[in-house]
This record gives C-alpha cells, structure tokens and sequence, in this order.
C-alpha cells in the first residue's frame, strides 16, 4: 500500500510544503490539524452537534441510503478544493481522495461500483477534467472497487450551480441527470467532492433506484456545515 501510495502523492505536504508526506499527501501535523468530520449521521453526514432532526436531515425524503464524508468544509477545506477544481492542482484533489479511502477503508462487500457525479460538458471543457472522477480514481485503486463512469449524463445548464442562490439550489431539478445505459447493480456508491444541500447526489440516486438498484450511498470529501442551532 505505503508504494502505491508514494506513486500516487508527490513529496512533500501539499499544505506546509515542508515536511515529509506520511501515507496521504500531508505531513503527520498538517494531517491531525484538518477539520475531520466525527460523530456524524449516517443519513445524512451532518456532525450530531450541528444536527437538528426536524429540520437537518432530509433522510425520510431522499433516495440516499448512507452518506458519508471525511472533512467538514471549512478552512483550510475551501482552498484545497479551489486548488483543486479551479486551478488544476491535481496533487490536493489526490491527496483528499486518499483520506477518503484510509477513512472508509472498511466498507461491505456488497459495493458494486463507485460512480463519480457527471461534469457538464462546458465545466470538462474549462477544467479539463471531472473532480469527482479523479478523486472516484484514487478511491477506487487503493479500495479495489470498479469505477463506472459512463452510466450518467448530465445537461449542460444545470450542473454548475455554484452561483445559484441556495434556494435555487434547493429546488429539485428532475432533468439534469440521466441514464445514459441500464444499469443491472445491487448496490452502488455516489462519489462527489463537496457534499452541500445532498440533491444533487439525491436526484442520481433516484435515477438508480429507478433502474432497480437496492442501495445506493454516497461519499464525499467534504460535508457544508449548517449554521449551528439558535439556543432555546
Ligand atoms: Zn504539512
Ligand atoms: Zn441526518
């Protein structure tokens, strides 16, 4: 694994840009200073302190069986992710997916495939390449598990939603995504960078459950965090 890894990571830490690498792409120090998200629900990868059950998670309405994340979002989670989508530094989207895979690292048998959401056409042809795809890559190597990342399309208008207000964002939007061939699996993983408001990896795995697949998860690098509960 450590040689498969030091192919993968350049030396040195993507953060410090000092010290050694241990088996992800940080330094030891840098690595236990990151915001890792713990005691989180399974439904929907919100930390339980931040967790309102009334409102946060949206379990009972969605087609996502587990969910999980390894980082909340924020600092320096933001700045890795930029460097990584907008600026091509293809070494931190790596370095993240690793952590994703040594977080999991057990994970049930069942698992058919990892499926990256889909880029728009426009977003590949600005960046060159699709986030969730690389990090599915790295995740899928050290995991062992197929990626399958031809099952989805996606139309051009609707996958760059970052400048949309949150209510927009909210707001399902049933023709996005679609199958692009059938697909016969029990069990599949949905890989995305930033989870945020969960319906866009909601309406993927609505379009799986559609097509008869059992249980359908999602992993993600990084959980958005809602503002903490107004005390009573
Ligand atoms: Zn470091
Ligand atoms: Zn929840």
């Amino acid at each position: 694994m450590s040689h498969l890894l030091r192919q993968l990571i350049p030396l040195p830490c993507i953060l410090c840009e000092q010290n050694q690498i241990n088996s992800s792409g940080f330094c030891e120090p840098c690595l236990n200073d990151l915001p890792w998200l713990t005691k989180a629900c399974p439904y929907c990868a919100i930390p339980w302190r931040l967790h309102r059950d009334s409102l946060g998670c949206p379990s009972p309405r969605h087609s996502i069986d587990r969910c999980t994340a390894v980082f909340e979002y924020t600092f320096p989670l933001p700045q890795l992710m930029m460097q990584f989508k907008q600026q091509a530094f293809l070494a931190a989207g790596r370095a993240l997916a690793v952590c994703l895979a040594q977080a999991i690292s057990t994970y049930p048998a069942s698992i058919e495939a990892l499926v990256p959401i889909p880029s728009s056409r426009r977003a590949l042809r600005r960046r060159g390449y699709n986030p969730a795809l690389e990090i599915s890559r790295t995740v899928g190597q050290i995991l062992k598990i197929p990626v399958v990342d031809h099952w989805l399309g996606v139309s051009d208008a609707k996958r760059d939603q970052k400048h949309l207000p949150r209510a927009d964002r909210l707001r399902p939007k049933d023709n996005s995504f679609h199958a692009k061939r059938p697909c016969k699996a029990t069990h599949l993983v949905i890989i995305d960078d930033v989870m945020t408001t969960l319906s866009t990896i909601n309406q993927v795995a609505r379009l799986f459950k559609a097509q008869g697949v059992q249980q359908v998860d999602a992993w993600a690098v990084c959980r958005t965090l809602p503002p903490p509960p107004r005390p009573t």
